[in-house]
């Protein structure tokens, strides 16, 4: 025999296809890690990549919040809120069968029992986010203002900060979190864009914090280059379905089709429950920011107001105040009122001037599940189908760790970390 073997000349295995629909943070997770699997990748989006509710929120990327909104008490306020219209958590009465079957899901769900196990289903999939998050800003350079100063929570009175100081018990008996609490004459030591006579804060320094629009434009700008296609104002119009699979997509730029298909259109993904022959429900959790040029005395880090619900957010070069929690609707107005009491409830606790014009003002519909869980993984029935949705107010956190569960899923390997309590399939 030939010791010179000749080179067998390369197949070029043709990579089989996934269709991303949806470019969110969530779609843009799922686009990283299926690239990264070895998928040929298309990502469609009805607007711009990133453009939704990705773009204008707080960019905690926070661990710490594993205490699910579905906690003890959390119904009586929703209830209380029918009647006040600018309560920061606010269901505004409207005849909705769909919310009413939601309000009803959540109500059953805030119970201490049901808060303990939702929140330990929550922790495993923020650990392995934040984790994801570390390895992807070591590997792939993304310009987001990634700062790892931990999340802080600041209290002007002593009885909800010492309602929190329980509630911080309970997460460190429970789910081993622990923050470091400042007392009220260290609070303006530790940051110094912080009004003096405030009652104390609790620092959760395992927190991350990114910019989002820059996290979403610079992730989008590395998988181009790694190969991701995106057709942005490309509609989703309709899922075409052959038996028990997808046979295509009919979307406003003509018909597309895969091998493979995930859906991640976040809070509008409930519209989809008919066509994918399978219960989604979402409903849209509005909030609200606005941001402004960078002030001097701008907070250092970024810091949670839990009596007010506002948090704001110190940028490079801006600060964002954002909050609010409506439930009415896909509605997109942005009631001056609602900005008013952002900058009202930062006024309080901020050494900066919260008066500057804005330069953005913004509203998102968060994806809502009344489990307070997020919804990973195959669609029932339908082959090839994925579900990435639902993140509820912690899609960024979250984002990392569901776009390789997916992966996992799309390629059938082991899951990374057990998708039971996630899949789409617990609504039957
Ligand atoms: C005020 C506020 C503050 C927040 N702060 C934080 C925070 O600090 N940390 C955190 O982790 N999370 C935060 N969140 C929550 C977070 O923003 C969301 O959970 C996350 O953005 C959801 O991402 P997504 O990709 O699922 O949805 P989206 O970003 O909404 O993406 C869904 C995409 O699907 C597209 N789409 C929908 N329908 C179609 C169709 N028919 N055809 C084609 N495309 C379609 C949309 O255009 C959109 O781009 C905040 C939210 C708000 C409102």
């Amino acid at each position: 025999m030939n010791a010179h073997t000749e080179a067998t000349p390369k197949q070029s295995v043709p990579r089989e296809s996934v269709i991303v629909a949806g470019g969110g943070i969530v779609g843009l997770a799922c686009a990283h890690y299926l690239v990264q699997s070895g998928y040929d990748v298309t990502v469609i989006d009805q607007g711009t990549i990133g453009g939704e509710c990705s773009h204008g929120n707080c960019g905690y990327v926070c661990p710490s919040h594993v205490a699910p909104l579905t906690e003890p008490g959390a119904f009586r306020v929703a209830l209380r809120s029918l009647f006040n219209p600018q309560s920061p958590f606010r269901v505004k009465p409207r005849l909705s069968p769909a919310l009413l079957r939601w309000m009803l899901q959540f109500a059953r769900r805030c119970t201490h029992k049901q808060m303990l196990t939702a929140g330990a289903h929550l922790q495993v999939i923020l650990n392995a986010s934040i984790a994801e998050y570390r390895t992807l800003m070591a590997t792939e350079q993304l310009a987001c203002e990634w700062e790892e100063k931990g999340l802080l929570y600041v209290f002007e009175n002593q009885g909800p900060l010492e309602a929190f100081a329980a509630e911080d018990r309970l997460l460190t008996e429970h789910f081993g979190l622990s923050a470091t609490r400042i007392a009220a004459t260290d609070l303006t030591d530790f940051d110094p864009g912080l009004k003096p006579g405030l009652a104390g804060g609790f620092h959760y320094p395992g927190d991350a914090s990114v910019r989002p629009d820059r996290l979403n434009a610079s992730w989008c700008t590395r998988l181009r280059e790694q190969g991701v296609r995106f057709r942005e104002h490309c509609v989703l119009q309709r899922v075409l379905r052959q038996g028990n699979r997808v046979d295509g997509l009919e979307t406003s730029q003509g018909p597309l089709s895969a091998k493979h298909y995930v859906f991640a259109l976040g809070a509008r993904s409930t519209l989809w429950s008919k066509q994918l022959g399978i219960s989604i429900p979402i409903e849209p959790g509005k909030g609200y920011s606005l941001t402004m040029p960078r002030p001097d005395h701008c907070p250092d880090h970024p810091i949670l107001f839990p009596e007010q619900r506002v948090g704001v957010s110190p940028f490079a070069h801006g600060m964002r105040l954002g909050s609010m929690m409506e439930f009415a609707g896909y509605d997109t107005t942005i009631p001056p009122q609602r900005l008013r009491q952002l900058r009202e409830a930062a006024r309080r606790y901020l050494v900066a001037s919260v008066d500057a014009p804005a330069d953005e003002t913004w509203f998102g519909w968060r994806p809502m599940t009344w489990d307070s869980l997020p919804i990973i993984g195959p669609v029932p029935g339908l082959a090839g189908s994925f579900l990435a949705t639902g993140h509820n107010m912690i899609g960024v956190t979250l984002a990392p760790a569901t776009g390789r569960l997916v992966a996992d899923l799309v390629s059938g390997r082991t899951p990374f970390i057990d998708a039971a309590p996630y899949l789409p399939s617990r609504f039957g």
